[in-house]
């Protein structure tokens, strides 16, 4: 049976790595019916939008997608491609595990993280109060009246929105997850100490489905205590869950603790579709270059294939990842000793090598 996937290679350095990833998985002997669909800067210039409705649409047929980064334009008016997705989509899980294997230069061994971040509210939702406006001085009134506290007008304000149904799926998405894997434990991260209402509701919703789990221990940890936790100990955590953006600190500070961008894969996944694509972005310097380092998106096609079901293919692929990793040999520049390491390979030749090493297993 062959899988129907629709395939945005993005933009930037997005197309090298795209290229080199649907080498790999075809290699594994699953069969894909890629759909392509583009995005990204290219499109902006032809339709006017980084992100067609027919990516939309197409995703909404095939329901799963493999996406390369999207540059996000900067300037007043382009919200980001990516954010746009995840929100059409419902994505509400972005899934972010961060990993060591042999050979990756980290200053840390045998970590293995499953980062679980919200991915639709918190201060994402992008209701916010400019300086100078009406919105804001009628937004301070409001504030004076109900809670006696008059802020400054001197000032702009952002709405940090957390909700009791989107705490309560992202929590049992986690939980779930754990189950599945055979994972140990889960850990809800929050500022509940500061943020009462907002971080305090997150922390009570979290143990409350912590109840339906009884067969996974769960704990909670205020945020800047995780942070250096997970910088002296990250060995003693396994599933953590975030909402949006400590999510997205901490998914990064985790990336930096297995061996950097280059390595590190995601998934945003909600209760109907999933777009697989790599941490980093479109590192345009880079772009045509055939440099950079395409296996945060080949784990993102691992995460992938697993989601298929296809999980004999699934850790084949990751296996033959891991031994180029370990090997050292034909890896791009950030996996070199130094940057400039003459012997870095090209994109298109990690490729090579991860076929080499799936043909030969
Ligand atoms: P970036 O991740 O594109 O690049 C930062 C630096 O990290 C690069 O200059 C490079 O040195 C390194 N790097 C990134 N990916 C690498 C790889 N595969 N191999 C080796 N080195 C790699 O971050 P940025 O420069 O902040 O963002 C560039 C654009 O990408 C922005 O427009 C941003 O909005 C967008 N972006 C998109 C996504 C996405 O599509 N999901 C995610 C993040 C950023």
């Amino acid at each position: 049976m062959s899988h129907v996937v629709t395939l945005i290679p993005g933009d930037g350095t997005g197309p090298e790595i795209t290229e080199a990833t649907c080498r790999v998985l075809d290699a594994t002997g699953v069969q894909f019916d890629w759909q392509v669909c583009h995005a990204g800067v290219e499109t902006l210039g032809k339709f006017g939008t980084v992100l067609p409705d027919e990516v939309i649409e197409s995703i909404k047929r095939t329901k799963v997608a493999l996406k390369g980064p999207i540059t996000t334009p900067v300037g007043k008016g382009f919200r980001s491609a990516n954010v746009t997705l995840r929100k059409k989509l419902d994505l509400y899980a972005n899934l972010r595990p961060a990993k060591t294997y042999q050979g990756l230069r980290s200053r840390y061994e045998h970590i293995d993280l499953i980062i679980v971040r919200e991915n639709t509210e918190d201060l994402y939702v992008g209701v916010e109060f400019q300086r100078g406006t009406p919105e804001l001085e009628e937004m301070v009134e409001t504030i004076a009246r109900t809670t006696g506290t008059r802020l400054s007008t001197d000032a702009a304000i952002s709405i940090k929105f957390i909700s009791v149904m989107a705490s309560r799926r992202i929590v049992k998405f986690a939980f779930d997850y754990a189950r599945a894997r055979g994972r140990r434990k889960v850990t809800a991260i929050h500022k509940s100490n500061i943020m009462k209402c907002s971080d305090g509701l997150f922390l009570a919703t979290a143990q409350e489905v912590a109840k339906e789990y009884p067969d996974i221990q769960f704990e909670d940890r205020i945020v800047d205590n995780m942070c250096m936790q997970l910088v002296q100990r990250p060995e003693l955590y396994d599933v953590l869950v975030l909402p949006n953006l400590y999510g997205d600190i901490i998914s990064d500070l985790s990336a930096g603790l297995i061996g950097g961008l280059g390595v590190a894969p995601g998934a945003n996944i909600g209760s109907q579709y999933a777009v697989f694509e790599p941490v980093h972005g479109s590192a345009p310097k880079y772009a045509g270059q055939n440099k950079v380092n395409p296996m945060a998106m080949m784990f993102s096609g691992v995460l992938m294939l697993r989601y298929l079901g296809e999980k004999d293919a699934a850790n084949r692929l990751e296996k033959a990842i891991a031994q180029v990793i370990a090997e050292g040999k034909c890896v791009t520049y950030d996996l070199k000793p130094r940057p400039d390491d003459p012997t870095a390979v090209k994109t298109s030749q990690v490729a090579d090598a991860v076929i080499e090493k799936l043909h030969k297993a």
